[in-house]
């Protein structure tokens, strides 16, 4: 018998490196007439680098201890910016000591028990709290906290410009300093968002739980014009939501733990397989295997291709 049309293109697009994981998806990946990236990991290597150690002046801190503790934190981790973190402690030849009582808030950050210390490390616009700053209180550790907070608000502020992300550091909820982290776009993100506009017919829009600056900058690079920054997991299914009660039917392409959900709440999912989280490939309906991608356009023609061929 001759192979199925949908079934050629499996077996086609499995040669190109994206593991398609049902004929259904395969004929769903044709229809798709806008599309929705993550950020770092997707349109980004996602093999960000530490550039910047900054104790906090005052924080009793050192760069090697605060990466030490930043390093201890984030060792169960699977996100990029965990791993940058701990690599970069190793790169050092650090000792990284043993940590406890590990918890992770996707599109925040982690909290863990280091040195007899509750050490969070995360998103600065999350944990550097302006809102509660000045609220009641008026307390010593209230005035510290705050003016930790406006120290490491400016760094962060700094960093963020030049495009980079910031990452900062508390102990037992004070911050005690920031840590500054490159990504680089793929060579291949802005040949891919624009075959993509091209066969959707749409800009595709950038979803990302970074910061804004450093989303805006890295957008431009890969010429996309629409972009959320700042975003949780749940508001990323809000924006492919959005899109698809407006009549369209949405490709997400992600890669973390918090794209998760917008995988499955999209027409159809790709996730990108190299660095990607399990819990992303697993609820996506396809697998970038090979790094690349430039392959989700292919895969996207080789799904026309094939429904062309199905009556
Ligand atoms: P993206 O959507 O671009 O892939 P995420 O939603 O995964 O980004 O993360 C958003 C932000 O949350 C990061 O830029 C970072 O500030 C913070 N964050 C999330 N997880 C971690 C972590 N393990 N360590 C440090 N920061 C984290
Ligand atoms: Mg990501």
């Amino acid at each position: 018998a001759t192979m199925p049309p949908l079934l050629s293109a499996i077996a086609n697009a499995g040669r190109h490196g994206v593991l398609v994981k049902s004929a259904v998806v395969m004929e769903r990946l044709g229809q798709v007439d806008a599309v929705a990236l993550d950020k770092t990991g997707t349109l980004t290597e996602g093999i960000p680098r530490v550039t910047d150690i900054r104790p906090l002046p005052g924080s009793g801190v050192d760069e090697e201890a605060l990466l030490i503790l930043a390093a201890a934190a984030e060792h169960p981790s699977e996100h990029p910016l965990a791993r940058a973190v701990v690599d970069a402690a190793r790169t050092r030849g650090l000792t990284v000591p043993d940590m406890r009582d590990f918890t992770s808030a996707p599109g925040i950050g982690v909290t863990a028990t280091v040195q007899g210390a509750r050490i969070t490390v995360g998103a600065p616009a999350r944990l550097l709290g302006g809102g509660d700053r000045d609220s009641g209180g008026g307390g010593r550790r209230d005035a510290d906290s705050a003016s930790a907070s406006d120290r490491a608000a400016v760094l962060v502020a700094e960093w963020e410009d030049g495009g980079r992300t910031a990452v900062v550091v508390l102990r037992d909820g004070l911050p005690v300093g920031v840590l500054g982290v490159a990504d680089r776009l793929r060579p291949d993100a802005a040949a891919t968002v624009a075959a993509l506009a091209t066969l959707t017919g749409g800009a595709p829009m950038l979803l990302t739980g970074d910061n804004p600056r450093a989303a805006a900058r890295l957008a431009g690079e890969a010429g996309i014009g629409d972009v959320r920054a700042g975003l949780l997991p749940q508001d990323k299914v809000s924006a492919v939501r959005e899109q698809e009660r407006a009549g369209r039917r949405v490709l997400v392409i992600g890669d973390g733990v918090n794209d998760a959900p917008a995988l499955a709440a999209a027409h159809t999912g790709i996730a990108m397989g190299r660095a990607g989280s399990d819990l992303a490939l697993e609820t996506a309906d396809a697998v970038v295997v090979r790094d690349e991608l430039a392959t989700v356009p292919t895969v996207v023609r080789l799904s026309r291709a094939a429904r062309r061929l199905v009556v």
